[in-house]
C-alpha cells in the first residue's frame, strides 16, 4: 500500500508544469512550480515544517510548547499545520484588517488567532507587534518563529525547493524566478542552484514596484505576500543577480490569464512572478529552461483579483484582459 503516514510528510516534492499559452511569441520552455499543492496550500509549509525542526533541536520548542507568531497568511496555516500534529498550541496575531475568511482557516487548523487594532501606532500596547511581544513573554515555553530573521526559511528551500528544481530539470534548469516577500525562497533555492550548477543559473527576483527590493521604500501595493518597506534578515541581495519590478496591473492581469488560459488558479503573486519571468524571457535562446515558483492558490483572492467590481473598485477598470509579450514592453 502506498500512503503517507501523517499529512505532513507530504510537504514538498511539488511538480512543474509547462505554461502554452501566456508564452506566445517566446522561444524558451518556461515551467512553474506549483507550491499549492502542498498540503497547507502554499511554499509556506516548507519554512513552517524546518523551522519548528529547529526550534525542537535547539531546545526552543519542548512538549506543551506554545507558537506565537503575528502572521495572517500563509505561514500560519503551515505553523498550524505542523504544531497540530506535534501537539503544540498555536496563537497569531493578525491586524483587524485581515478577513474573517482567513482567520477562519487558521482556527479550522486548531490555532487561536488574537486580533489588533491596524489604527494603532507600532510601540502602542495593542499593536500587531507589541501583542505578540507581550504573549510570547508572558506565555510559559512560548515560541517566537520569527519568520522574517529566521535562518531556517531560506534553509528549507536550500535543502528541499532547490534540489527538487535541479532534478526535475536534470539540471537543465538556466533561469530561477521567485517573487520576494520575506526573501526566504530567492535565498535558498537561489543559493543551491547558484552553487550546485557552478552559478550558470541566473537568479531573478520579482518584487512589486514601490518596495524596497527594486528601489522603492514600500509605497502601498495591493499584491500580497511580497514586497516589504524594511530588508528582512532572511534576504541575501548577493544572491539574485537581477530584481524586476511588476505592477499591480501587470501582476493581476496575468494572475488571470493563468486560470483562464492555462488552469492553473493561483494568487497575486504567482502572477507578478510569471510577468517577470516572460519579461526576462523575451530574449532568451531557445534552449532556456525557466522554473517560476508559483506560492500560493487562488481561492484566497476569489473575492479581490478574480472579482471584477473589486478590480474595477480599486482602479483596474482599464488592465486589460491580458498581455502579450509586445504590450507587456510597451
Ligand atoms: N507569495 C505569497 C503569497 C507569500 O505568502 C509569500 C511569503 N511571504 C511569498 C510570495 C514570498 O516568499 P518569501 O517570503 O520566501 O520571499
Amino acid at each position: 500500500m502506498r500512503y503517507a503516514n501523517h499529512v505532513v510528510d507530504l510537504v514538498g516534492g511539488t511538480p512543474l508544469v509547462k505554461l502554452n499559452h501566456v508564452t506566445d511569441g517566446i522561444q524558451a520552455t518556461v515551467l512553474v512550480k506549483l507550491e499549492y499543492l502542498n498540503p497547507g496550500g502554499s511554499s509556506k509549509d516548507r519554512i513552517a515544517t524546518r523551522i519548528i525542526d529547529a526550534a525542537e533541536q535547539e531546545g526552543k520548542l519542548a512538549p506543551g510548547g506554545t507558537i506565537v507568531e503575528p502572521t495572517s497568511g500563509n505561514t500560519g496555516v503551515g505553523l498550524a499545520l505542523v504544531a497540530q500534529q506535534r501537539g503544540y498550541r498555536t496563537i497569531f496575531v493578525v491586524p483587524d484588517k485581515v478577513g474573517e475568511d482567513k482567520r477562519n482557516v487558521l482556527t479550522a487548523y486548531g490555532a487561536e488567532v488574537v486580533v489588533t487594532p491596524t489604527a494603532v501606532a507600532p510601540e502602542s500596547p495593542e499593536s500587531y507587534y507589541s501583542v505578540s511581544d507581550r504573549l510570547v513573554a508572558e506565555i510559559p515555553g512560548a515560541f517566537k518563529p520569527n519568520q522574517y530573521d529566521n535562518p531556517n526559511g531560506p534553509r528549507a528551500h536550500y535543502e528541499t525547493t532547490g534540489p527538487e528544481i535541479w532534478a526535475d530539470t536534470e539540471g537543465e534548469v538556466t533561469h530561477f524566478v521567485a517573487g520576494v516577500g520575506t526573501g526566504g525562497t530567492i535565498t535558498g533555492t537561489g543559493r543551491y542552484l547558484r552553487e550546485v550548477s557552478g552559478d550558470a543559473v541566473r537568479i531573478i527576483g520579482a518584487d512589486p514596484e514601490g518596495s524596497v527590493y527594486s528601489g522603492g521604500t514600500g509605497r502601498p501595493y495591493l499584491v500580497e505576500g511580497v514586497g516589504e518597506d524594511f530588508w528582512p534578515g532572511t534576504y541575501d541581495p548577493a544572491v539574485p543577480h537581477e530584481i524586476i519590478e511588476v505592477t499591480d496591473a501587470e501582476s493581476f492581469a496575468m494572475t488571470r490569464r493563468l486560470a483562464r488560459e492555462e488552469g492553473i488558479l493561483v494568487g497575486g503573486s504567482s502572477g507578478m512572478a510569471v510577468v517577470a519571468a516572460l519579461k526576462a524571457a523575451k530574449d532568451a535562446p531557445a534552449d532556456s529552461v525557466f522554473v517560476v515558483l508559483l506560492p500560493d492558490g487562488g481561492r484566497g483572492y476569489l473575492g479581490k483579483i478574480f472579482n471584477d467590481t473589486w478590480m474595477r473598485a480599486n482602479g483596474f477598470a482599464n488592465a486589460p484582459a491580458g498581455h502579450t509579450v509586445a504590450n507587456l514592453l510597451a
